[in-house]
Order: structure tokens, then C-alpha cells, then sequence
């Protein structure tokens, strides 16, 4: 793509995932107006079906809600300097809200009606007590800003996120999570990286490994404990089971 690229003020352009143009203040002045693009929209909705709708059968609900919760409170703290953001939120959690709802319905075998009936209250969707699909319109608009972070997605891990860790470590202490769940868990407490060789790791290119054997424990639910996965990348995986 050219670097330089010459444009009428009011058409503007892209810059950062943002759309810059002129606009009109209330006073009738010149104005730059940032603004969220269809294009990041679309990008997110996206992010969200491959983290809520395009995993294996047996994860559970609530790790697909707090790995699209992540998605949807990474996404409006980048675009929450937009001018446009509070409109882009609500149309944002009404389409979350949807794909978490086709999810459900898909997992469980419910009908639409069934699933709205059970998890769908307040206006947003909650399994169990406290885990509620986290919305946009949560977060305010920033009208004050600098030099924005460009967001990449898929490629941020939020690991700041205290809300997501403590999400997690309810799940893991009422052991209410799907087998599958512990990759995720292990993935993020070690920091997408392998804890062997420390190269960073995504969960397609990651294994969860367990750290003694299975067939040292009576059973396999035994050796299934949080504490005995650890993420390795794929290369270690196979150093270590074939050593
Ligand atoms: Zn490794």
C-alpha cells in the first residue's frame, strides 16, 4: 500500500483502525472527527464468533462469555476515543448478545426461546450467578485523548485484565469448568507462553501438557487438576512425551 495517499478533507481517511474526517461542531466550526469504521465492527464481530461460537463442544459456557467478555472490554477501551463509540457500543452488544445466544443454543440443543428464558436477563446474558457477557456500552466515551495504542486483534492478551483473572479463578475454585477449559486456564496463567522454552504460544499453537504422568494418578479426573497442566508449545509437547 502507498504510504502517501492524498485526500479531500471531508472524505478523510484511515489511519490506526480509525476513520478521520472533517465534521461540524455544534458551534459550527471545523472539526476532526474520529470515528469507529464498519470495517472494525465487522473485525470484531468476527473476533467473537471464533471465540464464542467456533469452539469445541465440550468447553464450557462460561469460558466461551469471559474469552468473548475480553474481546468486547479490549475492543471499546481501544474505541471509546471515537466520536461515534456510544452508537458502535450498543450495536456491538446487541450482536455479542446474539452470538452468545446461538452458542448456547447450539452446546445445549435449545431453542432460542428456551435459552433467552434461562441465561438471558437485565437486558445481557449471564451463566451461573456472576458471569455476565461483559458490554461495551459499559464503558464511557474518552473525548480527551493521546497517541491511541494500536489495537491488533487476536494478538492482545490482556493480561492486565483483573476482572478476567478473577473471573478465572472463581471458575477453577467451584471446579464448575469443562475439561477443554483447562488449556484455556493454563494458557493464560502461564502467560501464552511455553513454560519450557518460553516461546510465545497461541491456543492453536499450543498443547496443554500434563506435568506427571496420568498413569501415575489413580484416575484420569485425578491427574486433571489445574496444577498439573502446564502450556507447552508443540515442539517441547513432543520433546517430552517422546524423551
Ligand atoms: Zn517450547
Amino acid at each position: 500500500m502507498e504510504k502517501t495517499h492524498i485526500t479531500h478533507v471531508r472524505d478523510g481517511f484511515d489511519f490506526l483502525g480509525f476513520h478521520l474526517e472533517l465534521g461540524i461542531s455544534k458551534n459550527g466550526e471545523y472539526v476532526p472527527k474520529i470515528k469507529v469504521p464498519r470495517k472494525a465492527v465487522a473485525e470484531v464481530v468476527q473476533s467473537l464468533n471464533s471465540a464464542i461460537r467456533r469452539r469445541p463442544q465440550q468447553e464450557s459456557a462460561a469460558c466461551r462469555i469471559v474469552r468473548g467478555s475480553a474481546i468486547v472490554r479490549g475492543w471499546s477501551n481501544y474505541y471509546k476515543i471515537g466520536h461515534n463509540f456510544s452508537q458502535v457500543a450498543g450495536l456491538i452488544d446487541h450482536l455479542a448478545f446474539w452470538i452468545v445466544v446461538k452458542a448456547l443454543c447450539r452446546k445445549f440443543d435449545f431453542s432460542t426461546a428456551q435459552c433467552l428464558g434461562r441465561y438471558a436477563r437485565k437486558g445481557g446474558i449471564s451463566v451461573g450467578e456472576s458471569c455476565t457477557l461483559y458490554k461495551a456500552s459499559n464503558i464511557k466515551m474518552l473525548l480527551y485523548y493521546r497517541n491511541p495504542e494500536p489495537y491488533v486483534p487476536g494478538k492482545t492478551t490482556y493480561s492486565d485484565d483483573l476482572d478476567l483473572e478473577a473471573n478465572f479463578q472463581m471458575y477453577e475454585s467451584k471446579r464448575r469448568i469443562g475439561s477443554m477449559d483447562f488449556k484455556m486456564l493454563a494458557l493464560y496463567r502461564d502467560g501464552y507462553r511455553c513454560r519450557k522454552c518460553g516461546i510465545t504460544v497461541k491456543w492453536e499453537t499450543s498443547q496443554a501438557d500434563h506435568i506427571q504422568p496420568v498413569s501415575s494418578f489413580a484416575n484420569f479426573a485425578q491427574a486433571h487438576s489445574l496444577e498439573n497442566v502446564q502450556t507447552l508449545c508443540r515442539t517441547c509437547h513432543k520433546e517430552k512425551t517422546y524423551a
